[in-house]
């Protein structure tokens, strides 16, 4: 079989746009603070594995863009003939730099941004821009005309949003729709540990035909058996970068990840495999974006593609276990 053959794809909402099931995030492992050689392993190991979704921000490291010019780099290096098979994300909306200009949503910093992006990962074109977070003071208006401005400038071929919650989400979609340049995905925090996108953010991606790429779908690694017994020393709780803080692993967490972790053992799947298999049973998730330290992580996790279904006993015993 292929590696076409073994991955799933699905439509990213309404659009034209298909997404591999899985998709590979590079906010942690890929920055100048981390070995080349290994995430170069990596990311072979996504593409072959028929992963072609890639995604960046302009903030991801560390240090802040060292994710875009690793990824770059590799890309010219190892993939140029591929870059048709691939679909490039990135994003802006947190702090890059100094001043006024370096963060939020105002289009003097899109614009800009997305400029630098480009030419970190010596791109002529990302395959989705998105603005990362709502920014409290830009009019949306202007936040969505700068995203529709660089979709009809050819510098991105498709718009999204993340972590926007669902009535402002709405509101983006609608001022797209208007100019003429559909939004295609949103990208919001969930996993079995976040829940907020079940209240009502689903249902409006739905409506406006808006596909959901759920990132930290492993809660930063916590749903899976790395923390069973204890912090390893190279784990991202461990790390001084790391985002995931030692403090999350409260003993009520650890309990549940445990009750979960024998629960994934009798559907034969790894807790990371039940977490990304439980998120990919609703259809209106369009791919789950994973992080992966080791391509040995990461192959681990493309397995949950062999088992996604799960009965109403195993959903009631997660949904006890999660209220617990
Ligand atoms: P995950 O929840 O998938 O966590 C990834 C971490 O989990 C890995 O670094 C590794 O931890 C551990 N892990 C992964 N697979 C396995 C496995 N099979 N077995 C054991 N441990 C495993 O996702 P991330 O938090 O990394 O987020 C994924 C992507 O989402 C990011 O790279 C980024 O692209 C995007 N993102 C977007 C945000 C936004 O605001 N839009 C915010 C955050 C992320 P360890 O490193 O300890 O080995």
């Amino acid at each position: 079989m292929n590696k076409y053959e073994q991955m799933t794809y699905r439509r990213c909402g309404k659009s034209g746009l298909k997404l591999p099931a899985i998709s590979l995030g590079l906010w942690h492992n890929f920055g100048f603070v981390d070995k080349y050689e290994h995430f170069r392993e990596t990311l072979h190991t996504a593409f072959d594995q028929g992963i072609t979704h890639f995604d960046l921000a302009n903030n991801y490291g560390p240090p802040p863009g060292s994710a875009e010019e690793n990824f770059g780099k590799i890309l010219h290096a190892d993939f140029k003939r591929h870059r048709d098979e691939m679909i490039i994300s990135t994003k802006a909306g947190y702090t890059m730099w100094d001043g006024p200009y370096g963060d939020w949503g105002s289009k003097k910093y899109l614009v800009a941004s997305l400029d630098q992006s480009l030419k970190r990962m010596g791109l002529e074109y990302v395959d989705i821009f998105y603005h990362h977070r709502p920014d409290p003071e830009t009019p949306l208006e202007e936040t969505m005309r700068t995203l529709d401005l660089v979709v009809r400038q050819g510098k991105a071929l498709y718009a999204g949003i993340s972590n926007y919650p669902a009535k402002l989400a709405a509101e983006a979609f609608k001022i797209l729709n208007e100019l003429g340049t559909p939004c295609v995905i949103h990208q919001p925090k969930y996993s079995m540990f976040e829940r907020w996108v079940e209240d009502g953010l689903l249902d409006t991606l739905e409506t406006y035909g808006v596909g959901c790429i759920p990132f930290s779908p492993l809660a930063q690694g916590m749903l899976t058996n790395k923390y069973l017994h204890g912090i390893p020393e190279d784990s991202r709780a461990a790390k001084a970068h790391g985002f995931l803080k030692k403090e999350s692993l409260t003993e009520g967490r650890l309990k549940q990840i445990s009750k979960l972790n024998d629960l994934a053992q009798s559907r034969g799947q790894s807790l990371a495999q039940m977490a990304l298999s439980w998120l990919l049973k609703d259809k209106r998730v369009t791919s789950v974006l994973v992080g992966a330290s080791s391509k040995e992580q990461l192959l681990d996790s493309l397995k949950c593609l062999e088992n996604q279904s799960f009965s109403s006993e195993q959903l009631d015993k997660i949904e006890n276990i999660l209220s617990e």
